[in-house]
C-alpha cells in the first residue's frame, strides 16, 4: 500500500488530477454491501484513496415508566475500521480512517493506531471532532488529545517507536501519513483566518503531511487560503474538499453547522428548483464548474464528500475525470 503524500506527488509528478473521495460508516444496523454498492460505481475512477469517516457517542435521554429519563450512550455510525479493512481487501486501495481527539483517551487512540498498523493501514487523518450534540464547546476526554496537533503528535510519537507504557522494550516503530483538516473560510471557533492558518502550520510542524479543505462553493475562498497559506510559511500540500448540495435544507443547514458561505447564484438557483431531483441537478452542475476551475489550477487531488450516496458523485467524475 502506498501513502496518500507519495499518491500526490505521483500526480503532480504526470500532471494529471487525481479523484478521491470520503464515505461515512453506514447506520448502525445496516450490512457492508451499503459501503460497497456506494463505491462500486467510483472505482472505474481510480482513486488513489479513499477516506472514511469516524463518528463519536452521542447522547440520547429515553423516558423511563417512572417518569424520569435514563441517559443512553449510543455509537450511530460505528465500523470506520472494519470498513478501512475490508475497502483494502477489496479495491487494494488505501483507505484513510479518520480519527478523533474527541471521545478517545490517549490509552484508546494508541490502541486505534495499533489495529490499524498490524492491519496494514498506513494512512490516517488527524481531527479534532466537534462537541457532544447536547454540549456547547468541545471538551477532550480525561486523558485525551485536547486539539487534532496534540494527536499528530502522538502520531509521531508511534513513528519514532514511542509507546504510553514507557517502561516497553524493543517496541516496534509504525509508519503513518498524517493528514489534517483546514478551512478556506476558516474554523467556526476560530477568531480569526489567520490563527486559525497559524494552528494550521502547527499540526503541519508536528508532522502532518497534508491538508484537505473544508468544503467550499466558491473556488475563490479556496485560491486565496492556499495564497494565504504559503504566505505564511505553509508549503505541504492542500487539497480541496467539495460536496455537491443535494437538497434546499442544506441552503441553511451548510452556512450554520459549517461556517461556510453558498453564494448567492447558487442559493438563487436551488431556490428556483422545482424539486429535490432539480436541486440535486443544480448541486451537481455546480460542483462540475467547480471541479473543472480547480483542475485547471492545477490541484493533485479533488477530494468528494460522498454522505454515502455516490450517485451524484458519479456524474461529477464522469464529467471531470
Ligand atoms: P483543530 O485543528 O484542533 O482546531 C480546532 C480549533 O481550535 C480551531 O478553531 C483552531 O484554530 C483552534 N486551535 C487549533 N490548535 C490550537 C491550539 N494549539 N491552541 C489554541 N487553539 C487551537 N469530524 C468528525 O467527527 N469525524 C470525521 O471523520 C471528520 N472528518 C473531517 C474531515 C475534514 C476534511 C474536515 C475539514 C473536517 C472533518 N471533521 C470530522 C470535522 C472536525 O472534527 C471539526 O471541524 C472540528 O471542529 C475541528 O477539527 P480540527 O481537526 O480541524 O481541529
Amino acid at each position: 500500500m502506498t501513502k496518500v503524500i507519495n499518491h500526490i506527488a505521483q500526480a503532480l509528478e504526470k500532471k494529471k488530477t487525481a479523484f478521491s473521495f470520503e464515505i461515512l460508516p453506514p447506520l448502525k444496523g445496516q450490512n457492508i454491501d451499503t459501503i460497497f454498492s456506494n463505491i462500486d460505481p467510483l472505482m472505474e475512477f481510480k482513486p488513489p484513496f479513499i477516506d472514511v469517516t469516524y463518528h463519536r457517542e452521542e447522547y440520547l435521554y429515553k423516558e423511563r415508566p417512572d417518569g424520569l429519563l435514563e441517559k443512553k450512550v449510543v455509537r450511530k455510525r460505528p465500523g470506520t475500521v472494519g470498513i478501512c479493512a475490508a475497502i483494502q481487501n477489496r479495491y487494494s486501495v488505501d483507505a484513510v480512517p479518520h480519527v478523533l481527539c474527541g471521545g478517545f483517551t490517549k490509552e484508546d487512540t494508541e490502541n486505534f493506531l495499533i489495529d490499524m498498523d498490524f492491519l496494514g493501514i498506513e494512512n490516517v487523518m488527524a481531527l479534532r471532532g466537534d462537541a457532544v450534540k447536547s454540549e456547547t464547546y468541545f471538551k477532550p476526554n480525561k486523558n485525551g488529545n485536547t486539539y487534532a496537533q496534540d494527536l499528530v503528535e502522538q502520531i509521531m510519537d508511534l513513528n519514532e517507536g514511542k509507546y504510553l507504557d514507557e517502561d516497553l522494550l524493543n517496541s516496534s516503530k509504525t509508519d503513518f501519513c498524517v493528514g489534517v483538516a483546514g478551512y478556506p473560510e476558516k474554523h467556526m471557533e476560530a477568531p480569526s483566518l489567520e490563527s486559525d492558518i497559524h494552528f494550521l502550520k502547527k499540526k503541519l510542524e508536528a508532522g502532518a503531511c497534508y491538508v484537505v479543505t473544508q468544503m467550499f462553493f466558491d473556488n475563490q475562498k479556496y485560491f486565496d487560503f492556499v495564497a494565504k497559506c504559503r504566505a505564511a510559511g505553509i508549503t505541504k500540500p492542500i487539497i480541496p474538499g467539495l460536496k455537491p448540495l443535494s437538497t434546499r435544507k442544506q441552503l441553511n443547514m451548510i452556512p450554520q453547522r459549517f461556517s461556510v458561505d453558498v453564494p448567492d447564484e447558487l442559493v438563487m438557483e436551488v431556490v428556483k428548483s422545482k424539486d429535490t431531483a432539480a436541486v440535486r441537478q443544480v448541486g451537481i452542475e455546480w460542483c462540475i464548474q467547480q471541479s473543472k476551475e480547480l483542475k485547471e489550477a492545477g490541484v493533485p487531488v479533488l477530494h468528494y464528500y460522498s454522505m454515502g450516496k455516490s450517485d451524484n458523485i458519479r456524474q461529477i467524475a464522469e464529467a471531470v475525470f
